[in-house]
């Protein structure tokens, strides 16, 4: 944990260069151990003392949340605007998970059988939260705060990329919360999958990226009464239909595609413009891309900060250097700043057959850069959609309801947008990715149905 608080005097904000105190890996057996020993006491206080208890750790995050914003945009380079709604969202899950927790938790009585039964939920055991450094608090705390109400005790491991946010997290919970309940286990690749793989632990909730979501799947395969949650990576596409208001759709689409650098599992990184308006939408959508100037997280009118890493450019680097179609906005680094800045890049391409083996193509790119591609009708669209096997959001910006919900009906995506943003994903709202984005609809709203498992309880009377 940071032995003292961060000030800006560690941030050099001419080239936002930070330095943050190193937090040392803790030791997954030990952090394991611990939480087996709370599971029994902490399982045995009843729904409503849990939620007294969570309710006190909503008010320490309150009262930290300014602080702990601070602390994202330092260490992440979210731009601080973000890192607000980020914690407002994490206080708000709370209130949230507690109306779950009385939908979803409570005992289910069957009438219709031969004997007088209920349906139990039962907690799992310990349970890994294993998080990506995008939504640093925001992600994890959902996945901790459901389980932690269905009665099981949490290992929090963040992300290396993110180690100061996940301590100050982690110590605001664990100072209401009962020794063991929340334990905090800070590392890498290796002690994320030590949680992982550890028999003691019953259920992991992983958000991340999709081969190491795909590994910790494979390895988990013997030990197949473990639940995974597998929260992973998107391409997400926005399809603009000939009678979209064009001045919208190209504002949501730059929204989705810059918001935390492009950072965002739900992230748009794709368009199926209708080739009646294409030229229109390619004018208002330079427009709205040209509002996202790279500028210091700090500073509260900056919408596009700096990606988390220099591998981060370097990949950057290696896709704008594709050589197909014509470069709407060509992207780069922009000149008279340090750090890890990159601009905003539009590739617009007639037929993205050509791109289809291309990195641009195949990975999650992570980073401001969108494809642009011209579709003649709605299979069309369809089918270069599900083409590539990415289901985690899609927007379709359109007046005419009866389109939208032809797409929405068709469209192999677990989330899908009527004239919104492919990043505007509510809390309130379940969210969850098909394909190989992930293993279906845990996250978001609900997830406490996955932090318990079902008992199956039938009382056949006395017998004398
Ligand atoms: P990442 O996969 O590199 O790391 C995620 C977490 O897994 C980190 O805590 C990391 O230390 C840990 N980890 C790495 N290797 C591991 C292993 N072998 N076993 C166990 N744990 C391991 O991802 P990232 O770069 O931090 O985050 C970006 C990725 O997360 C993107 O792919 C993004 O789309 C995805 N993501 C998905 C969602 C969603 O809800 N679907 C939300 C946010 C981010």
């Amino acid at each position: 944990m940071p032995s003292e608080p961060l000030t800006d005097a560690r941030v050099s904000p001419g080239d936002f260069t930070v330095s943050l105190p190193g937090v040392p890996d803790g030791d997954a057996d030990v952090a394991v151990g611990r939480a087996g020993e709370a599971f029994r006491g902490w399982a045995e206080c009843p729904l409503e003392g849990r939620i007294r208890v969570l309710e006190r750790c909503r008010e320490v995050l309150q009262s930290r949340s300014e602080e702990i914003a601070r602390l994202i945009a330092i260490e992440t380079g979210k731009p601080i605007r973000e890192a607000r709604l980020e914690m407002g969202a994490v206080v708000a899950k709370f209130g949230l998970a507690f109306a779950d927790a009385e939908r979803f938790l409570r005992d289910e009585e069957i009438v219709d059988g031969p004997h007088p039964a209920v349906i139990r939920r039962r907690p799992r055991g310990p349970a890994a939260v294993i998080a990506p450094f995008n939504f640093p608090v925001h992600l994890g705390h959902g996945a901790a705060v459901a389980y932690l109400l269905a009665g099981n005790p949490v290992l929090f491991k963040p992300s290396p990329l993110a180690v100061n946010v996940g301590a100050a997290y982690a110590e605001a919970m664990a100072s209401v919360l009962p020794g063991g309940v929340l334990e905090f286990v800070p590392g890498g690749a290796a002690t994320g999958r030590a949680l992982a793989v550890d028999p003691r632990v019953r259920s992991v909730c992983f958000t991340g990226s999709i081969p190491v979501g795909r590994a910790l799947a494979r390895e988990l395969a013997e030990d197949y009464s473990k639940s995974l949650a597998l929260e992973l990576g998107g391409k997400n596409s926005a399809i603009v239909w000939d009678d979209a208001c064009l001045e919208a759709a190209a504002a949501a689409v730059a929204d989705g595609m810059c918001l935390t650098a492009g950072q965002r599992c739900n992230a748009t990184s794709r368009v199926f413009v209708h080739e009646a308006v294409a030229g229109s939408f390619l004018e208002r959508l330079a427009e709205s891309v040209d509002r996202y100037v790279p500028g210091n997280p700090l500073d509260d009118g900056t919408l596009l900060g700096p990606v988390i890493s220099a591998e981060a450019v370097a990949r950057y680097e290696s896709l704008v250097t594709v050589q197909a179609g014509k470069w709407l906005r060509p992207g780069g680094r922009p000149g008279g700043l340090g750090g890890h800045y990159v601009k905003p890049a539009v590739l617009v391409v007639e037929d993205c057959g050509v791109l289809d083996r291309s990195d641009l193509a195949q990975r999650e790119t992570f980073a401001p850069i969108l494809v642009v591609e011209t579709i003649r009708d709605r299979d069309e669209a369809i089918l270069r959609h599900d083409a590539w096997d990415f289901g985690l959001t899609a927007s379709v910006f359109t007046e005419d309801s009866g389109i939208f919900d032809f797409f929405a009906a068709r469209l192999a995506v677990g989330n899908v947008y009527h004239n919104l943003p492919t990043t505007f994903s509510p809390s309130t709202l379940p969210f969850g990715g098909w394909g190989r984005s992930g293993n279906g609809h845990p996250g978001g709203r609900g997830f406490v149905r996955f932090a318990a498992d079902e008992q199956s309880v039938q009382w056949g009377g006395l017998t004398r």
